[in-house]
């Protein structure tokens, strides 16, 4: 339906009117059990074989919570700069999801266990500072399973672990949006808290999206995106959103959308969740527990260095650029692939190997670094040997190519297919081999015999450096000359 804005929009221009992006991320924790029962925490098991009355939301069941889940959610909490609340209670939120038969759900809507955190972000040249409200735990629901001719709900997952991060809604672009999920999910893994891997628990998120003008502190669109997995995807949904109300506000004339949410001022409004507007109350079976100084303080202490540090540290340490320390410090494990690496080669080889060949495999592959098949040690063998002109370029790639099937170390290949550059040794001492029998009937047989024994000298005594070759080639014609 079209209906005549609230505010006179004659004469607007876009320049007047900022993207105001909220976010709402849930990530399933890894942990050894469900959130408030000893059932597994694990996926890919038989449907309901890992189940208590408390998930199947038998009434009068006590709940007790994880304290490993507590314990990861308050990290991550911590990792991201977070104020902590002292005291942990938990609320019940009222649903009406087929996936949740009980009708409510545990989480911590009213007391967020963190709040008021940031994560800082490299854009355009500049830093990007993304606003946590608040990171919160909650229990999963169950999942509705379809087979042929039968469909079902699976409890295996309801009351696993979920921590659910929630921005204030003032990220300024799709593009800003997007860094920060991959971001936030390079600190996930830094901190080992998810199981990023789990197909079956993919990370959630959810956006809201409105225009802001706030030199007149006027807000308009508010559109809520259902839960997507895909963060590409999501950012292609905000560019078209915020195209679109644009356009609407130029256009003089703005469409209603039936699943628009009103947005009453765009720095206070809640990331999108329209759960957050379903009834709750206060958890009464969870006694509050109390979180000491002492268990943050260990918590600190198991924190390892995020990536942001880490970045910094291998800037400086190995004279990389900010973009490969980037791209390197993206996962803890390539880190330690190239920290390793470099105990090997200079920094500048192990950059180059790492992010041209390694990468170009694991992206064609699809396969993560623990996965790539050549360990650092060989990977450095390898690149010692072309550094230090025992092989050419090509045969480097070649050895290369043959280690990703081939298990032997790159000096045996090397070996076994005689790569080494000697062969090249050899075609220069094919000259005066050449003379040597071409003039074997004659007198200058003293002077051929010299001749090679002084060419054979000398390039024996050559160090291994990269004049090599360029030495030898200068050195030969002077030979045969005399
Ligand atoms: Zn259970």
């Amino acid at each position: 339906m079209e209906i005549k804005p609230k505010m006179n929009l004659n004469a607007e221009t876009e320049q007047n009117w900022e993207p105001f992006i909220g976010l709402q991320i849930r990530i399933s924790l890894a942990t050894r059990t469900k959130l408030f029962c000893t059932c597994e925490n694990r996926s890919g098991m038989l449907a309901n074989s890992l189940i208590c009355p408390h998930c199947l939301g038998v009434p009068a069941t006590a709940p007790k919570v994880n304290r490993e889940a507590l314990a990861k959610a308050l990290k991550l909490g911590l990792a991201l700069n977070c104020k902590t609340n002292k005291t942990v209670v938990f609320d019940r939120k009222y649903t009406s999801m087929e996936a949740s038969p009980k009708g409510y759900q545990i989480t911590q809507l009213n007391y967020p266990l963190c709040y008021d955190g940031y994560l800082n972000l490299q854009l355009n040249g500049g830093l990007t500072r993304i606003s946590i409200k608040t990171i919160h735990l909650e229990e999963d629901v169950a999942e509705l399973k379809e087979l042929p001719g039968e469909s079902f709900i699976d409890f295996n997952r309801s009351g696993a672990p979920v921590v659910v991060i929630s921005t204030r809604n003032k990220i300024s672009s799709a593009d800003a949006a997007y860094l920060f999920l991959n971001r936030l999910m390079q600190w996930v893994t830094y901190l080992k808290i998810a199981n990023l891997q789990d197909v079956s628990r993919p990370v959630r998120c959810r956006a809201t999206v409105c225009l802001g003008d706030t030199g007149n502190d006027r807000y308009i669109g508010g559109k809520e995106f259902p839960e997507m997995v895909s963060f590409h995807a999501l950012r292609r949904a905000l560019k078209a959103e915020i195209q679109r109300q644009r356009h609407n506000i130029t256009g003089k004339i703005r469409t209603l959308y039936g699943d628009e949410v009103p947005v009453s001022a765009g720095n206070e409004t809640d990331p999108a969740n329209s759960s957050q507007r379903n009834a709750t109350r206060a958890e009464t079976s969870i006694a509050p527990i109390l979180i000491s100084e002492a268990f943050l303080d260990k918590l600190r202490s198991e924190i390892p260095e995020l990536p942001e540090d880490k970045e910094i540290r291998l800037v400086y340490r190995y004279g990389i650029n900010r973009t490969q320390a980037d791209m390197i410090s993206a996962d803890p494990l390539i880190a330690d692939y190239f920290e390793n690496l470099v105990t090997y080669v200079t920094p500048l080889a192990a950059v180059k190997w790492l992010l041209g060949a390694v990468f170009h495999v694991m992206s064609e592959q699809q396969i993560s670094i623990s996965e790539f098949p050549i360990s650092s040690r060989r990977l450095g063998e390898l690149i010692n040997h072309l550094e230090q002109n025992s092989i050419t370029v090509e045969a480097a790639r070649a050895v290369f190519q043959q280690m990703l099937e081939d298990p032997r170390s790159s000096t045996e290949i090397i070996v076994d297919k005689m790569l080494y550059i000697r062969e090249d040794y050899d075609k220069l001492f094919a000259v005066p081999q050449r003379r040597y029998s071409q003039n074997a009937d004659s007198d200058q047989q003293g002077d051929a015999d010299e001749i090679q024994s002084l060419y054979l000298g000398q390039v024996w005594d050559l160090p291994k450096k990269k004049s090599d070759i360029k030495s030898l080639k200068a050195l030969n014609p002077k030979i045969v000359k005399k």
